[in-house]
């Protein structure tokens, strides 16, 4: 791996034609292979503006997906999607529904990683939604044990990560933002994503969203990934200390721009963070990112902070003298 290398997390927002191509094909107003030649326009510019920065392992962006967890049910047997549900606020969501056995009528996300590798040189990682997140963003009617919809979702993901890799990933994500919510299930998460990453030749990454770091810092080297993707831009010192006196045995994944923030970080503030980490780990296994997916900004701003990003890491290399 080259020294700091950089990536992104996974979703990245949607243009304005897009949004309102999805409100009309909700509507009924145009045809679902339209709306799917706006989302390969998407797709393409999003790969084409991270190739001209100089990332140097790409996503496909997610144009396609609404939600990241209800995009894998409405591709599974065994579940629905149920109408719109009121979270917290006035945010509403689809949740998806377990309504029988779990399975796979055929591969999910493999098509459009096809699309994302055919159009660059670069490495595009393959997404998959974890099993624990699967879990536990779904109601469940027929399973009625947490770890048993886990297991099943964590079979046929696996399936699903045998395909990509058989498509040309060379990089396959596993997101588990749902990983830190209960402590005493981290033993499953781990019983389950190692179902999913058992016997690839992949490097596998499983990226987490903000949680109780410190809590679950235990379970770090013992999740069966080869990299683990964090958000870092506010983290404590206190958990650096953590690491520092615990190393981490795999890649990490370094988040340093906070993407809850329409505020563009500056280059500074960005090489400061980065700097952070370098003071804990390898540049070889150090790998630099935003925080999470980008898809709640705006196009402009996902685009500033990504340029950034990739200035600040050019910054730091040159000073480090890294290739
Ligand atoms: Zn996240």
């Amino acid at each position: 791996m080259t020294a700091l290398e950089t990536t992104s997390v996974g979703s990245l927002p949607k243009p304005d034609y897009l949004v309102r191509a999805r409100a009309q094909t909700a509507r009924g107003k145009m045809k679902a292979a339209a709306l799917r030649r706006l989302e390969q326009r998407a797709t393409a510019e999003w790969l084409a503006f991270q190739e001209e920065i100089g990332i140097d392992v790409l996503v496909d962006g997610e144009q396609y997906r609404g939600d990241m967890a209800t995009y894998f049910a409405e591709n599974l047997d065994g579940m629905e999607v149920s109408g719109l549900v009121r979270s917290y606020g006035n945010r509403y969501y689809k949740k998806p529904i377990i309504t029988g056995e779990l399975r796979r009528a055929g591969p999910i996300s493999v098509g459009w990683f096809k699309f994302a590798q055919g159009r660059t040189r670069k490495p595009v990682k393959g997404m998959i939604t974890g099993p624990y997140t699967m879990m536990d963003w779904s109601f469940d009617e027929h399973y009625g044990s947490r770890e048993e919809a886990a297991l099943a979702f964590a079979a046929l993901l696996h399936q699903e990560a045998r395909d990509l890799e058989a498509a040309g990933a060379k990089v396959i994500q596993v997101d588990e933002p749902a990983l830190a919510t209960r402590a005493d299930e981290l033993p499953l998460v781990v019983k389950a994503v190692g179902i999913v990453t058992k016997g690839l030749d992949a490097k596998t990454v499983l990226h987490t969203c903000y949680g109780n770091y410190e809590e679950i810092y235990g379970y770090f080297n013992r999740l069966p990934v080869d990299q683990l993707d964090l958000e870092m831009s506010n983290s404590s010192l206190d958990l650096m200390e953590r690491f520092r006196r615990d190393p981490l045995k795999k890649e990490i994944a370094f988040g340093v721009l906070d993407v809850h923030s329409h505020v563009v970080e500056t280059r500074a503030q960005v090489a400061e963070r980065i700097e952070r980490a370098l003071a804990i780990f390898d540049p070889q296994k150090l790998v630099i990112d935003p925080d999470c997916g980008l898809k709640t900004r705006t196009v402009d701003e996902a685009k500033a902070k990504l340029e950034v990003m990739v200035q600040a890491v050019r910054v730091v290399r040159e000073e480090h003298g890294f290739a």
